[in-house]
């Protein structure tokens, strides 16, 4: 029997005249860390975001890293963080030298709950320690709850790096997700709604402070003839040729969240089915006012209210059919790396690793493959 084909989790979906972009590159010879794709690509995710100013950057962990250095984030300080997410929301806190101190969820977005943010710095409060930054994330595209979050981080003075890497095409009431913190920040990885192949992006209403995150990214040099460093230079700004790709992208962003939140619909209205005969199959749901662009459609399954069935049943059923799902992120106060870190938590995102499966979500995906998706489920839920 011919092995069928592998159904991804999320893979890139190009538009297109990202190519024409790419031979323009070539055409013009401009092969570098600058160019006309470049500042273009910026201009476009400013409009995106309704952000003032963009560097365009190597990755969404680099991002992250320069907004840390640009907040003088240095060893001894503390800076919170969500503790569900993609580790590399935490890993350039430790890049500086300083010390994470990770927040729980709440239910409604599965994002940093903002009770438990406030306990946490009434807390570093007391104790004079209050952190130098707090990074909450727009998990799978749902945004955060920015303006409690922004309200009690404004109370206390500390700056926000809002982790919007997964969340580009999202908003609240209108107002784009990347735009609510101190620093927004991007990824066009592959995986991600709009890809580069490899790329990221640091979004601030204040141009000093991009124009920095430019000169650190470009090596930081001073300006004179020889090479003349006063600062800790990185190599993180994107190629022009990249940049090519990420305009190609943009054009289609607005399609490609509109593919992603057809998928959630979908998958919903299946589910339903079994909702409607015993399941009890949850979804992160939009609070009012709330628009994710659905990167990635996510399920809990709770098997004390679903018959015994398991996350882990789905993900091992479909993986021998070659369909690609993966349990959420697991926590930080969870990983080996982060286990001596300080947290304030709640159980919820301990539940949503335990129970919460990613389901396949490509803008790109077809109709053959979500009948194999379906049909697989189908055959899973009839045996309980
Ligand atoms: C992808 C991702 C990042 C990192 O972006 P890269 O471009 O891969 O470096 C950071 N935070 C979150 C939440 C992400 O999903």
């Amino acid at each position: 029997m011919k092995e069928k084909f592998k159904i991804w989790l999320s893979s890139p979906h190009i538009g297109n005249n990202e190519l024409q972009y790419v031979n323009e590159a070539f055409a013009t010879n401009w092969i570098a860390p600058l160019g006309p794709h470049v500042n273009a690509f910026e201009k476009g995710l400013q409009e995106q975001t309704q952000t003032k100013h963009a560097a365009a950057l190597s990755s969404g962990t680099s991002a992250i890293h320069l907004a840390l250095i640009l907040l003088g984030v240095k060893s001894g300080d503390t800076v919170f963080c969500q503790s569900i997410t993609f580790s590399a929301s935490a890993n350039p806190i430790l890049y500086q030298g300083a010390t994470p101190v990770f927040i729980d969820s709440e239910k409604d977005t599965w994002n940093m709950d903002p009770e438990l943010l406030k306990i946490a710095l009434q807390k570093a409060s007391l104790n004079e320690n209050l952190p130098k930054a707090i990074i909450p994330v727009h998990l799978y595209g749902m945004p955060a709850k920015m303006s409690e979050i922004i309200a009690i981080a404004n109370e206390y003075g500390v700056p926000v790096i809002e982790d919007a890497a997964e969340a580009l095409g999202a908003n609240i009431n209108g107002k784009p997700c990347g735009s609510f913190g101190t620093f927004g920040v991007l990824s066009f990885n592959g995986n991600k709604i709009i890809t580069t192949s490899g790329g990221g992006a640091l979004l601030s209403d204040d141009a000093e402070v991009i124009e920095k995150a430019r000169f650190l990214s470009t090596q930081a040099r001073d300006s004179a003839p020889h090479y003349q460093h006063s600062h800790i230079g990185y190599n993180y700004r994107m190629s022009n040729v990249l940049a090519g790709i990420g305009k190609g992208q943009l054009e289609v962003l607005n399609d490609r969240v509109a593919a992603r939140r057809n998928n959630f619909e979908r998958y919903r209205q299946y589910f339903s089915k079994h909702n409607n005969n015993g399941f009890e199959i949850q979804f992160q749901e939009e609070p009012e006012g709330y628009f994710s662009n659905r990167w990635l459609t996510c399920i809990v399954i709770d098997p004390a209210k679903n018959k015994g069935l398991t996350r882990e049943v789905i993900r091992l059923t479909m993986d021998v059919e070659n369909i690609e799902t993966r349990p959420l992120w697991k926590p930080m106060h969870q990983q080996p790396i982060f286990s001596s870190s300080k947290s304030y938590l709640n159980g919820v995102s301990d539940n949503l690793f335990d129970n919460g499966l990613c389901l396949p979500s490509g803008s790109n995906l077809t109709e053959e493959e979500f009948s194999r998706i379906f049909e697989c489920l189908d055959t899973i839920f009839s045996k309980y």
